[in-house]
Protein backbone atom coordinates (compact mmCIF):
# COMPACT_ATOMS: atom_id res chain seq x y z
CA UNK A 1 0.00 0.00 0.00
CA UNK A 2 3.08 2.52 1.32
CA UNK A 3 4.58 1.23 -2.05
CA UNK A 4 1.60 1.90 -4.05
CA UNK A 5 1.35 5.29 -2.67
CA UNK A 6 5.17 6.41 -2.99
CA UNK A 7 4.72 5.41 -6.76
CA UNK A 8 1.68 7.50 -7.49
CA UNK A 9 3.21 10.61 -5.91
CA UNK A 10 6.47 9.84 -7.78
CA UNK A 11 4.31 9.89 -11.22
CA UNK A 12 2.90 12.83 -10.51
CA UNK A 13 6.56 14.74 -9.60
CA UNK A 14 7.71 13.69 -13.01
CA UNK A 15 4.91 14.95 -14.73
CA UNK A 16 4.85 18.09 -12.85
CA UNK A 17 8.85 18.33 -13.71
CA UNK A 18 7.80 17.89 -17.65
CA UNK A 19 5.08 20.78 -17.56
CA UNK A 20 7.97 23.09 -15.70
CA UNK A 21 10.22 22.08 -18.24
CA UNK A 22 7.80 22.46 -21.16
CA UNK A 23 6.51 25.64 -19.77
CA UNK A 24 9.70 27.56 -19.52
CA UNK A 25 10.43 30.99 -17.70
CA UNK A 26 7.13 33.03 -17.89
CA UNK A 27 8.36 35.85 -16.30
CA UNK A 28 8.99 39.39 -18.31
CA UNK A 29 12.36 40.43 -19.05
CA UNK A 30 13.91 42.77 -16.41
CA UNK A 31 12.66 46.65 -17.02
CA UNK A 32 15.01 49.08 -16.95
CA UNK A 33 17.26 49.67 -13.95
CA UNK A 34 16.38 52.51 -12.42
CA UNK A 35 18.77 54.88 -10.68
CA UNK A 36 17.64 56.40 -7.91
CA UNK A 37 17.90 60.51 -7.79
CA UNK A 38 17.44 60.92 -4.34
CA UNK A 39 20.64 60.56 -2.02
CA UNK A 40 18.39 58.67 0.99
CA UNK A 41 17.59 56.30 -1.27
CA UNK A 42 20.59 55.21 -2.86
CA UNK A 43 23.00 55.52 0.78
CA UNK A 44 19.72 53.03 2.28
CA UNK A 45 20.15 50.61 -0.60
CA UNK A 46 23.75 50.27 -0.20
CA UNK A 47 23.10 49.48 3.84
CA UNK A 48 20.25 46.87 2.65
CA UNK A 49 22.81 45.11 0.66
CA UNK A 50 20.63 44.20 -2.46
CA UNK A 51 17.32 43.26 -0.40
CA UNK A 52 14.60 44.75 0.58
CA UNK A 53 11.63 43.57 3.32
CA UNK A 54 8.48 45.96 2.37
CA UNK A 55 5.60 45.99 4.57
CA UNK A 56 2.86 47.02 2.62
CA UNK A 57 -0.12 49.58 4.08
CA UNK A 58 -3.80 50.15 2.71
CA UNK A 59 -3.89 53.53 4.13
CA UNK A 60 -7.40 54.05 1.88
CA UNK A 61 -7.10 52.70 -1.36
CA UNK A 62 -9.86 51.34 -3.71
CA UNK A 63 -7.65 48.23 -4.22
CA UNK A 64 -6.89 48.95 -7.63
CA UNK A 65 -3.17 49.30 -6.62
CA UNK A 66 -2.96 46.45 -4.35
CA UNK A 67 -4.35 44.18 -7.39
CA UNK A 68 -1.42 45.35 -8.94
CA UNK A 69 1.19 45.00 -6.41
CA UNK A 70 -0.07 41.40 -6.66
CA UNK A 71 0.84 41.31 -10.20
CA UNK A 72 4.23 43.08 -9.38
CA UNK A 73 4.85 40.23 -7.26
CA UNK A 74 3.41 37.39 -9.19
CA UNK A 75 5.19 34.85 -11.83
CA UNK A 76 5.05 37.63 -14.92
CA UNK A 77 6.57 40.68 -13.42
CA UNK A 78 8.51 38.14 -10.56
CA UNK A 79 9.59 41.24 -7.84
CA UNK A 80 11.01 39.15 -5.44
CA UNK A 81 13.99 37.72 -8.60
CA UNK A 82 15.00 41.71 -7.55
CA UNK A 83 15.47 41.06 -3.52
CA UNK A 84 12.15 42.59 -3.19
CA UNK A 85 10.08 40.89 -0.25
CA UNK A 86 6.19 41.66 1.41
CA UNK A 87 6.55 40.71 5.14
CA UNK A 88 3.82 40.81 7.49
CA UNK A 89 5.29 43.23 10.26
CA UNK A 90 6.87 46.30 10.48
CA UNK A 91 9.35 45.34 12.64
CA UNK A 92 10.90 43.07 10.41
CA UNK A 93 10.63 45.38 7.09
CA UNK A 94 13.08 48.02 5.72
CA UNK A 95 10.78 49.60 3.81
CA UNK A 96 6.91 50.82 3.88
CA UNK A 97 4.79 50.64 0.76
CA UNK A 98 1.98 52.95 0.79
CA UNK A 99 -1.23 53.00 -1.51
CA UNK A 100 -4.32 54.92 -0.95
CA UNK A 101 -4.90 58.78 -0.03
CA UNK A 102 -4.30 58.60 4.23
CA UNK A 103 -8.01 58.31 5.71
CA UNK A 104 -8.68 60.05 9.02
CA UNK A 105 -9.06 56.37 10.30
CA UNK A 106 -5.51 55.11 9.29
CA UNK A 107 -3.48 58.26 9.55
CA UNK A 108 -2.40 57.31 13.05
CA UNK A 109 -1.90 53.64 12.27
CA UNK A 110 0.40 54.70 9.62
CA UNK A 111 2.38 56.85 11.89
CA UNK A 112 2.50 54.11 14.46
CA UNK A 113 3.65 51.84 11.50
CA UNK A 114 6.12 54.05 10.61
CA UNK A 115 7.52 54.34 13.91
CA UNK A 116 7.79 50.46 14.15
CA UNK A 117 9.92 50.23 10.92
CA UNK A 118 13.98 49.60 11.99
CA UNK A 119 16.41 52.19 11.09
CA UNK A 120 17.37 52.68 8.25
CA UNK A 121 13.96 53.04 6.55
CA UNK A 122 12.27 53.83 3.50
CA UNK A 123 8.74 55.27 2.46
CA UNK A 124 7.52 54.67 -0.70
CA UNK A 125 4.11 56.37 -1.90
CA UNK A 126 2.59 54.06 -4.71
CA UNK A 127 0.02 55.48 -7.07
CA UNK A 128 -1.70 58.89 -7.30
CA UNK A 129 -3.96 58.59 -4.27
CA UNK A 130 -0.58 57.93 -2.18
CA UNK A 131 1.44 60.93 -3.74
CA UNK A 132 -1.62 63.81 -3.57
CA UNK A 133 -4.72 62.31 -2.60
CA UNK A 134 -5.59 61.26 -6.42
CA UNK A 135 -9.65 61.42 -7.02
CA UNK A 136 -10.21 61.29 -3.36
CA UNK A 137 -8.82 64.94 -2.93
CA UNK A 138 -11.05 66.80 -0.72
CA UNK A 139 -12.91 64.13 0.43
CA UNK A 140 -14.64 64.20 3.90
CA UNK A 141 -12.92 61.48 5.07
CA UNK A 142 -9.39 62.08 3.50
CA UNK A 143 -6.49 63.55 6.08
CA UNK A 144 -3.91 64.08 3.07
CA UNK A 145 -1.13 62.53 0.78
CA UNK A 146 0.86 60.05 2.25
CA UNK A 147 3.69 62.46 2.74
CA UNK A 148 1.38 64.89 4.72
CA UNK A 149 1.85 61.89 7.59
CA UNK A 150 5.38 60.26 6.81
CA UNK A 151 8.51 61.45 4.93
CA UNK A 152 8.33 59.65 1.43
CA UNK A 153 11.24 59.08 -0.45
CA UNK A 154 9.99 57.17 -3.60
CA UNK A 155 6.83 58.34 -5.53
CA UNK A 156 4.79 55.67 -8.20
CA UNK A 157 3.05 57.58 -10.16
CA UNK A 158 -0.36 56.14 -11.82
CA UNK A 159 -3.73 55.46 -10.79
CA UNK A 160 -3.05 52.30 -10.81
CA UNK A 161 0.64 52.21 -11.41
CA UNK A 162 1.40 49.61 -13.46
CA UNK A 163 3.54 46.28 -12.56
CA UNK A 164 6.48 47.58 -14.48
CA UNK A 165 6.84 50.61 -13.11
CA UNK A 166 6.04 48.73 -9.69
CA UNK A 167 9.13 46.38 -9.99
CA UNK A 168 11.18 49.12 -11.50
CA UNK A 169 10.53 51.05 -8.58
CA UNK A 170 11.76 48.23 -5.45
CA UNK A 171 14.89 47.62 -8.50
CA UNK A 172 15.12 51.20 -7.21
CA UNK A 173 15.18 50.35 -3.61
CA UNK A 174 17.56 47.41 -3.74
CA UNK A 175 19.95 48.50 -6.11
CA UNK A 176 19.54 45.41 -8.16
S1 LIG B 1 -4.31 55.47 -7.33
FE1 LIG B 1 -6.15 54.77 -8.43
S2 LIG B 1 -6.07 52.53 -8.22
FE2 LIG B 1 -4.71 53.37 -6.64
S3 LIG B 1 -5.97 53.59 -4.79
FE3 LIG B 1 -6.09 55.53 -5.92
S4 LIG B 1 -7.94 55.36 -7.19
FE4 LIG B 1 -7.38 53.30 -6.54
Amino acid sequence: MIQRESTRQGVIVASLWRKIRKTGRVAEPAPDKPVPDNTTVQSTAAELGGSVQIRHVDAGSCNGCEVEIASAFGPVYDAERYGARLVASPRHADALVVTGPVTRNMEVALRRTFEAVPQPRLVVALGDCARNCGVFAGAYGVAGSVADVVPVDVEVAGCPPRPEAIVAALRGLTGR
